[in-house]
């Protein structure tokens, strides 16, 4: 046994814990929990703890079930929002055969391997999320079928008294009392929408930072009597819920990413990175914005990226250079506006890192900076400027991504098929339903 797993055991007696909940992500990122018995934890610690695997969407065959779940010892917290009553903690997992091999389905696998050859490359990988969301009075929309926003406020307003704010600040406490630290929170344009920044981690505790941050935010809401939502575009007359992420590599202490006297300090890394994830950009849509509601958010308007380009100052870019000014002090990183806020966080890392890593390996050759707003431009003038579009549709993403080796290769070939089976499931069933909006156009018209 190592020491962490030593910790763990003799943290669990000594807070008197009386559950320890296994957690791991399905391949659309939902999370899954089962609750141990303490004196359970060593075994599963050694051996694991065997489930159904074939009951997880995504996980692995029906006649390969028996899978087993591996705690990581560096993720134990005891969960805050259970209280000091029969303390509850939990330990995210790794996914094992019954050879103790990983399984190819579990998406912390994927990432982690995307970050192993990053490594050795020399680099590790650093994120910074944006995470917006919306909070609404019920999750059930009234008699009219409207959903209603828990407050009026609008981008940064600060309002006295704001259900919003209260939630806010009690969600950032409870989160660093797991040790995930925010930068800062805030109000976003749309009503009842707000967005909570976690300060950067490397990308395997961000994603699973993020699964903590989206069950803290939810649970928080329900004990204010209220609803958080992640989905992507939840009204049409309002922005959708994006999960802008800045991405840097190091190496050792150093900023990959950063070059004194390039143009916005740019390395030739940088660069080489920003052209893979453009380059590429297409084909990891299905992963980043996973769901036919993605592609509302994306073509609706509210700051969303529709086209592939990179700027500086530019919202209307897809990758961005942050707040640049020229330092001397090696800070370097690029913002990738396309990630929604439902995105499975180990899969859509996974793709943009394994795009970049593509860039740098073959060394890729960026073009121009986009200064103009893309969103204005004619299709002709995009077209002049090289800007093209990203899929329109679940559909159009799932035709880039099913001809693409790299997504296959990032993925592994078994969650591959199975991500794309899923999603075409979820594209057919779309595409037979007649909406409200078909009804109000064409019922009266012809
Ligand atoms: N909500 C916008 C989106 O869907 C982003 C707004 C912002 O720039 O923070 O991408
Ligand atoms: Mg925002
Ligand atoms: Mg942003």
């Amino acid at each position: 046994m190592d020491r962490q797993q030593e910790f763990v055991l003799r943290t669990i007696e000594e807070r008197d814990v009386r559950f320890v909940r296994l957690w791991f992500t399905d391949v659309v990122g939902s999370l899954k929990s089962v609750a141990l018995a303490p004196a359970e934890v060593e075994g599963a610690f050694s051996e694991g703890l065997g489930f159904d695997g074939s009951s997880i969407e995504g996980l692995s065959r029906i006649s390969e079930s028996d899978m087993l779940l591996k705690p990581d010892p560096s993720t134990f917290q005891i969960l805050p929002w259970r209280g000091e009553d029969e303390p509850t903690s939990r330990m995210f997992c790794d996914v094992l055969t019954p050879d103790q091999e990983p399984a190819a389905g579990d998406p912390r696998h994927v990432l982690r391997r995307q970050l192993d050859q990053a490594a050795e490359m020399g680099f590790t990988v650093y994120t910074h999320p944006e995470v917006e969301f919306y909070l609404l009075d019920s999750e059930q929309p009234d008699a009219h079928g409207q959903l209603h926003p828990a407050d009026r406020a609008g981008y940064f307003d600060h309002l006295t008294g704001s259900v919003s704010q209260d939630l806010r600040r009690h969600t950032v406490n409870m989160l660093e009392a797991v040790g995930i630290s925010v930068e800062f929170s805030h109000n976003e344009v749309g009503p009842g929408q707000n967005e909570i920044d976690l300060r950067y981690a490397d990308a395997l505790t961000m994603a699973d930072n993020i699964m903590t941050f989206r069950t803290i935010v939810k649970e928080v809401a329900l004990q204010h009597g209220k609803f958080a939502t992640f989905m992507p575009k939840p009204f049409s007359e309002h922005p959708g819920s994006a999960m802008h992420t800045h991405f840097s590599l190091f190496e050792g202490d150093s900023n990959a990413f950063y070059a004194p006297n390039a143009e916005f300090n740019l390395s030739t890394t940088a660069r080489q990175f920003i052209a893979g994830v453009l380059l590429h950009a297409p084909e990891i849509t299905a992963v980043t914005n996973q769901f036919v509601n993605s592609y509302k958010r994306l073509w609706g308007g509210g700051e969303a990226p529709s086209h592939v380009s990179w700027g500086h100052n530019n919202r209307s870019a897809l990758m961005r250079v942050p707040l640049y000014k020229p330092t001397k002090g090696g800070s370097a990183r690029i913002e990738f506006r396309g990630i929604d806020s439902a995105a499975n966080p180990y899969l859509a890392y996974a793709a943009v890192i394994g795009a970049g890593l593509k860039g740098i390996r073959e060394g890729y050759e960026l073009g121009e900076a986009v200064t103009e707003d893309v969103w204005a431009l004619t299709t002709a003038e995009r077209k002049a400027l090289g800007i093209n579009p990203l899929p329109g549709t679940l559909h159009e993403a799932l035709r880039q991504m099913e001809e693409s080796e790299l997504v296959a290769e990032i993925l592994g070939e078994q969650l591959f098929e199975i991500f794309l089976r899923n999603k075409r499931q979820e594209w057919d069933a779309y595409r037979v339903n007649v909406s409200p909006f078909e009804v109000s156009q064409y019922l009266g018209a012809v």
